[in-house]
């Protein structure tokens, strides 16, 4: 048997699952290994998917098959650029992956973004999931209305976590903090902001009935804003047909309002020392001879009071360092997921922030495809034949490797167990690191 191709997938997320899942059934040896900046594997399952959502959480179990394969190998608490080079990996390996995801958020541009109470979407979200980097944010949801800038599912998820009722959220794995301060707010209302038309809205159908069904939330749509919308494809028309049900709707009294606002855009955050109030104009649509319809800003103005807001625009990638960037689109330049023969890329930095977790099964498969073809045409050839750990090891560096995620999971599954929760989470990095020491350092 030929000797085995050395891959690295940089990323643990669905998006680099997927491809190693692939790169293990492919028809020639391969073996995986991959790396992670944090103790624990899965990426946005773990940290992003919104803890009332268990059923797409359980996608993990696909990713533990992947793990159980022979031949990968996880190399966790590893830092690309502080502990080991694109260059160094480029060495080691015939290919490398980069399924980094895109780890920050997209700016609004306007005034006061930056105020006390204005937050990224995704900090809340990696908050209330637990992600060891983002517990020390001071989340004060001490105050009566928030506003969701945005109509993705993100924006959604943020509008319905923060209008669970208590008992909705015991037995998910959200923070014990997170949990707290939900309960204890004071909030009546939280405003979900759209820049375009419910036609245009890119939030999916269940997630928007979800929104219905909340145990202690009203929904509420002015049926002035659907006049004369009409929907573009299934999705939009299914999501018309949800938001004409909420229209019709009569406040229940329920402890909070998700409250949809459509054609609205915010220029300004205003307040003398943290968030106050929001400054919206409103829109009107005009479609361009392409058929797509933008916002176009009158000059009608408003204002709404709130000590909150959550900017969900959308998410962004991040250069990884010695490896090419565009900087317009966020992404790694790439065609088909091949940027050179050797350096591959999946997922949201090949192809920017959009689809669902499935969607990157497709993405990674078309990627490693053209990796399996440059091995078979013997473009790929590593300049070493050192081991990374042998590398990891010399730096004194502290590996958690797939057994030391599992002593994490043990651990907090057995921490949720007697509480009827899937589990409870470690969130700091002293804690990962502790239970992960539980066992040996390889595999
Ligand atoms: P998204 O789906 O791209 O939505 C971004 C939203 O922000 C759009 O409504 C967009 O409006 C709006 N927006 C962009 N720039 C704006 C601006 N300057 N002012 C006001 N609004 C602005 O992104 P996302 O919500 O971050 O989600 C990312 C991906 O993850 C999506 O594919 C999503 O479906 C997926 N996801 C899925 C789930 C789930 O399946 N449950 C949960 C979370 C996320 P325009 O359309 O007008 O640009």
């Amino acid at each position: 048997m030929s000797e085995p191709l050395r891959v690295a997938v940089v990323g643990s997320g669905p998006a680099g699952f997927y491809a190693a899942g692939a790169l293990l059934s492919a028809d020639l040896p391969v073996e995986v290994d991959m790396v992670e900046r944090l103790p624990t594997p899965w990426g946005l399952v773990r940290l992003g998917v919104a803890p009332d959502h268990p059923n797409i959480k359980a996608v993990s179990r696909a990713f533990e098959r992947i793990a159980a394969q022979p031949g990968f190998r996880f190399f966790g608490n590893v830092e690309l650029g502080r502990d080991v080079t694109a260059e160094e990996l480029a060495r080691l390996y015939d290919a490398v992956v980069y399924a980094v995801g895109a780890q920050t958020d997209r700016r609004l541009g306007i005034p006061g973004e930056d105020l006390p109470g204005s937050w990224a979407a995704t900090e809340f979200v990696a908050w209330y999931n637990g992600h060891p980097d983002y517990q020390s944010l001071p989340f004060d949801l001490n105050t009566e209305r928030a506003v969701v800038v945005g109509a993705g599912n993100v924006a959604l998820d943020v509008a319905r976590m923060l209008a669970l009722s208590p008992e909705e959220l015991a037995p998910t794995d959200t923070t014990d903090a997170a949990i707290a301060a939900i309960a204890e707010s004071p909030l009546r209302e939280i405003v979900v902001l759209a820049r375009r038309g419910p036609a245009q809205a890119a939030f999916t159908t269940p997630e928007l009935k979800e929104m219905g069904e909340l145990a202690d939330a009203d929904v509420v749509v002015d049926p002035a804003d659907l006049e004369g919308a009409v929907g573009t494809d299934t999705n939009s028309e299914r999501n018309l047909e949800v938001l004409r049900e909420y229209a019709g709707r009569a406040p229940a009294g329920r402890g909070r309002a998700v409250v949809f606002r459509f054609c609205v855009s915010p220029v300004a955050i205003r307040g003398t020392d943290r968030v106050e109030e929001i400054e919206i104009v409103h829109n009107e649509l005009v479609a361009d001879e392409g058929g797509n319809v933008r916002a176009v800003a009158t000059d009608r103005r408003e204002t709404i009071p709130c000590g909150l807001v959550f900017r969900s625009v959308g998410y962004r990638g991040v250069p990884v360092p010695g490896v090419p960037f565009d900087d317009a689109g966020g992404v790694i330049p790439n065609d088909r997921g091949r940027v050179a023969p050797g350096l591959y890329v999946a997922g949201w930095i090949k192809r920017g922030p959009t689809g669902v977790i499935g969607t990157n099964k497709k993405d990674a498969t078309e990627t490693v495809e053209l990796l399996l073809e440059d091995a078979r045409a013997g473009l790929l050839a590593r300049e070493s034949d050192e081991r990374l750990e042998s590398l990891l090891q010399e730096r004194g560096l502290e590996v958690v490797a797939y057994a030391g995620w599992e002593a994490i999971d043990r651990n907090e599954r057995a921490r949720g167990e007697p509480l009827g929760r899937p589990r409870v989470k470690l969130c700091s990095w002293e804690e990962l690191l502790d239970a992960a020491r539980g066992v040996g350092v390889s595999r």
